[in-house]
């Protein structure tokens, strides 16, 4: 059974409403991607029309705004397409399969859906590291922001006698070789898993949008500001245990279950499972997109709606808003380093092909 970690629910100051500004930014860089991919690559007049209707999966959809959004473009560029080849009425219908976790709040994900939308919408409540949907079922497989989350954290880490036992650390950053490969070997078998899943459930010719976090091949994840971000929590954290608000043993096992995975580890996994062709796999640069609105207080709100869950799971309550002040400040102090790391590309956007 897979850990959950539901982003931040509701409307209010820390949701994952009101804080995924930068996904947001980043599916507007990989909305043109999809967009191009629909219109070059998607065969249509491969599918069968039997139910007459064109069946979309988001994957890891939480609570809106942005799935709509990603939604509302992947029908736009199909309709187009169907149009310019003068097929529109082969499928003339639409369907939305909305999964997440049964945690995500699903609520607030049914009552924000836009009234005027040209799909039926339906909820998929399960992690999409297993089946989903029936064989070769959907047309067309989105996922955004959601697979660099791991169904779980690699079980040595917590494993006092492991060499990749992460005392003081909550993440493979600037962590020991032996953390960093029990990251990576958790990655693989968890993408096992899910291409595996699709393989079975999207039609032949059927295509997956992908987007992740990314890391350049070969590059240490503290290069990059995420990894920087992730080092200033790590810092609040041991700080909090030193002045005896939060045990060492609750720091030393905590992990945070994200992983970065390089384009030539996603292109490795992808080939050895053989069912899909590669149409498209490159690390894109959100920044040069982001808005200039974005301040270090909006990131440390975009952390907050995002990891605040798994953070209140595993030390309680109590520390929460401590924690999130201390980070910004500690975010604050880092600024020079943040201000230096690495400015290429570092969301990994792929588009695959069912074989
Ligand atoms: N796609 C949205 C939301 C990204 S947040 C956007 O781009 O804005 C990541 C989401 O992935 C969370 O809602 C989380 O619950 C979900 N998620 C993480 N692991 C999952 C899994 N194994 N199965 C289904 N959803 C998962």
């Amino acid at each position: 059974m897979p850990e959950s970690y539901p982003m931040n629910g509701g409307n209010g100051t820390y949701s994952y409403t009101q804080n995924s500004y930068y996904q947001k930014t980043g599916i507007n860089v990989a909305k043109r991607m999809v967009s191009e991919a629909i219109g070059e690559k998607l065969d249509i007049n491969n599918f069968s029309s039997g139910s007459n209707s064109f069946r979309i999966a988001d994957l890891g959809c939480s609570v809106g705004p942005n799935t709509f959004t990603t939604m509302q473009n992947i029908v736009d560029a199909v309709q187009h397409k169907y149009q310019s080849q003068g097929l529109a009425s082969k499928f003339a219908e639409f369907q939305v399969f909305f999964n997440d976790q049964d945690s995500n709040d699903f609520n607030t994900l049914f009552t924000s859906m836009p009234k005027e939308r040209p799909y039926y919408a339906v909820g998929v409540p399960g992690s999409f590291y297993g089946r989903l949907f029936p064989e070769s079922f959907v047309h067309f497989v989105n996922s955004s922001f959601a697979l660099h989350w791991l169904s779980r954290v690699p079980e040595e880490l917590l494993d006092k006698n492991s060499p990749a036992w992460n005392k003081g650390r909550i993440h493979y950053t600037n962590a020991s070789d032996a953390v960093v490969d029990a990251y990576a070997a958790q990655f693989t078998k968890d993408m096992e898993g899910f291409l595996d899943a699709r393989a079975k459930e999207l039609v032949s010719g059927g295509m997956m949008v992908i987007i992740t976090l990314g890391c350049p091949n070969g590059m240490p994840y503290a290069h990059l500001a995420a990894g920087i971000m992730f080092d200033c929590l790590e810092s609040c954290l041991n700080d909090m245990a030193k002045g005896g608000l939060l045990s060492e043993n609750q720091v030393d096992s905590f992990n945070l279950p994200v992983y970065a995975p390089s384009p030539k580890e996603k292109t490795e996994l992808v080939e050895r499972n053989g069912c899909f062709s590669i149409e498209r796999l490159e690390l894109t640069n959100w920044r040069t997109e982001a808005d200039p609105r974005g301040d270090l207080r909006a990131c440390v709100m975009h952390v907050r709606a995002g990891f605040e869950s798994i953070i209140r799971k595993h030390f309680g309550n109590d520390i929460i808003d401590d924690l999130f002040e201390r980070l910004l400040k500690e975010v604050k102090e880092s600024f020079h380093l943040i201000q230096s790391s690495y400015m290429g590309g570092t969301q990994l956007s792929v588009i695959l092909k069912r074989k």
